[in-house]
């Protein structure tokens, strides 16, 4: 905007100036002028009262002439000759006036012709009156001749004035047109400079206000820039504290090193605690020796990497070695910078010495689970090929006791007393119980690990099958049974038959003294489909939700309801074995529901 200004300043200023410049030029052209022409007007002026001083000393020539021969006095011709000479030289000068004037030329030359002609006719005539001859001398001066020279001198003198005064009235015009012409020129002059410093002074005033208010905005703008760079500097300031407590004060180790001469530059507080060589004894290092000697080779060969990729971070796992002589696994990080205008890399580290250690100690700790659940695995297949030959066995003993005490109360009734009867009967109602319990463990132990019979099952088929089992057992009971839509399952179809089984079974069992009434489901979730056996029996006390599923836990006497306990703990085994989980929502008198889980897909 100052340039403006400035620029339409400079360009008025220098109009202006021209323009003066131009008054004065014209001024001085135009008064040179009015001088010339004054200088011809004062000429013309000359001529003229020098024509009449000729004409005037002609006269009085001619008169002092006359006066002499009418009076023969001689006094009158003293001032003649002086007269003449003086005419002579005026007639010179007026000559000499208008030499550039060739009509004026003629006319002063035929006036020297007729002053001649009248003074040679006047000395003529003084010459007869000298010699008495006065009338001849009257007649000289009388005469037409003399007459005629006079005449003809006064024609030439009135011509010449006439001249001179039309030269001096065209100067005179001239000298005028001139001043008014200057006048115009001056006044035109003086108001275009006028209008010129019009136009400058508000052109000026207009590039003023703008740029006030050009400087306004600067100002204002300037002043939200230092606003804003005060912010800035602040955030910068506090950014760069930041970093510098992140470097310092970060609980890793971190340092700069110069990657041509492989010197640390900085290191920080945790690189010191760490490593226990001081801030100065780092200074004095390179990076090599924080490593065991056999790593320095690698080293360098990282470091050669380093230099010919240096705008990548580089990471690796690498040892270093304490003041203390300890070596330790770090996780490097090393981030390219320039520092102290050096390339140079900041280093980040993470001991992982620790880590490393109880990495061994966890693969060490697996390894021991895996050999105990293969163990395990091992012991719990011995343990049903046991439970599978001890019940098996047990069966041929039990039944050969069975048999014989059968046959003891048989042939020996009437030779025994009644409690022997008693003790007898009681001794096969054990060895039944007993082969009872065998049977069902044989049947528990039965339920393999293999899956060779797996496959996809129609559970809505198998509910068919069991509800045919049960049929007689419904009728009597008056049961009511709900079933709803049964999924296609993956998995082994007699295990999940038996399963469905004794969960209906202990539905019609433990029934109250309504008709039992009971409903079996699935809903699809997204593990996979969740069964429900839900009854409204005698129901079950919270307490014994877990002990329910134990093999051999009754909550009930024999006498009560029959069973040996083994139904849950097998329904248990088959759920799990297809990788579900069972359980049961009751209470006392409210019925009982059995939930079961069958994913979706178990492998
Ligand atoms: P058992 O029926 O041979 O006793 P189970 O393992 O099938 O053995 O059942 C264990 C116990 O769980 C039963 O003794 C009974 O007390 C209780 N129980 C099982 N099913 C039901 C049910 N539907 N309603 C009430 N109690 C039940």
């Amino acid at each position: 905007m100052k340039i403006a200004i400035g620029r339409s300043l400079i360009t008025g200023i220098i109009i202006a100036i021209t323009g003066v410049l131009a008054i004065v030029l014209i001024s001085i052209r135009q008064s040179a002028r009015l001088q010339d022409t004054s200088a011809i007007i004062r000429h013309s002026h000359q001529v003229i009262t020098q024509t009449r001083e000729v004409f005037e000393f002609s006269i009085r020539y001619e008169l002092n002439v006359k006066n002499f021969l009418l009076t023969g006095e001689p006094s009158f011709l003293d001032s003649v000759n002086g007269e003449a000479i003086l005419l002579q030289a005026r007639i010179r000068d007026l000559k000499e006036l208008t030499h550039d004037n060739a009509r004026q030329q003629q006319r002063i030359d035929s006036l020297i012709l007729y002053i001649d002609k009248n003074r040679v006719l006047l000395n003529e005539a003084i010459g007869l009156s000298r010699g008495k001859d006065f009338q001849g001398a009257a007649r000289l001066v009388a005469g037409g001749a003399a007459v005629g020279y006079s005449r003809q001198v006064q024609l030439l003198i009135d011509r010449m004035e006439a001249e001179e005064n039309e030269l001096l009235g065209q100067r005179r015009r001239m000298s005028q047109g001139v001043a008014s012409g200057l006048q115009g020129v001056l006044w035109a002059l003086i108001a275009a400079v006028a209008i010129l410093t019009v136009v400058i002074f508000f052109k000026v005033k207009v590039d003023l206000d703008k740029e006030k208010k050009a400087k306004e905005q600067l100002n204002h703008f300037n002043q939200e820039l230092e606003g804003q760079v005060r912010i800035q500097t602040r955030e910068l300031v506090e950014s760069e504290s930041k970093y510098k407590s992140l470097f310092y004060k970060s609980p890793l180790p971190k340092w700069i090193y110069d990657q041509e001469t492989l010197q640390f530059m900085e290191v920080n507080e945790a690189a010191v605690r760490h490593y226990g060589y001081s801030e100065e004894d780092f200074r004095r290092m390179l990076i090599t020796d924080i490593r065991p000697p056999e790593d320095e080779a690698d080293l360098l060969l990282d470091v050669q990497a380093a230099r010919s990729a240096f705008e990548e971070s580089r990471h690796g796992v690498w040892r270093h070695i304490k003041k203390s002589g300890d070596i330790i696994f770090v996780e490097v990080t090393a981030h390219p910078i320039e520092y102290d205008g050096r390339k140079a890399r900041m280093v980040v580290v993470n001991d992982i010495t620790e880590r490393i250690a109880s990495e061994g100690l966890l693969e060490r700790l697996n390894e021991d689970l895996r050999k105990r659940a293969a163990e395990l695995a091992v012991s719990n297949a011995e343990l049903e090929r046991f439970a599978y030959i001890a019940s098996h066995d047990l069966q041929e003993p039990l039944r050969m006791v069975s048999s014989f005490l059968q046959l003891l109360q048989k042939r020996y009734r009437d030779q025994l007393d009644e409690k022997a009867g008693q003790y007898i009967h009681y001794a096969v109602d054990g060895a039944e119980r007993m082969k009872a319990l065998i049977l069902d463990l044989l049947e528990y132990s039965r339920v393999g690990t293999g899956k060779e019979a797996w496959g996809p099952v129609d559970t809505g088929e198998v509910m068919t099958e069991v509800g045919a089992i049960f049929r007689e057992n419904i009728i009597s009971t008056r049961a009511r049974v709900e079933i709803g839509e049964l999924p296609v399952v993956h998995g082994d179809k007699v295990q999940l038959a038996q399963l469905l089984q004794n969960l209906v079974g202990n539905a019609l069992k433990y029934h109250s003294s309504a008709p039992p009434v009971i409903r079996i489901r699935a809903a699809e979730q997204e593990e996979g489909w969740l069964f429900s056996v839900a009854d409204n029996g005698i129901g079950i006390d919270p307490l014994f939700f877990e002990k329910i599923f134990i093999i051999f836990q009754r909550l009930h006497n024999k006498s009560d309801y029959s069973g040996t306990g083994i139904g849950l703990a097998i329904c248990k085994k088959i759920v799990e074995r297809h990788g579900g989980k069972i359980w049961v929502e009751s209470a006392p008198e409210k019925g009982s529901t059995f939930y079961f889980m069958i994913p979706k897909m178990h492998l």
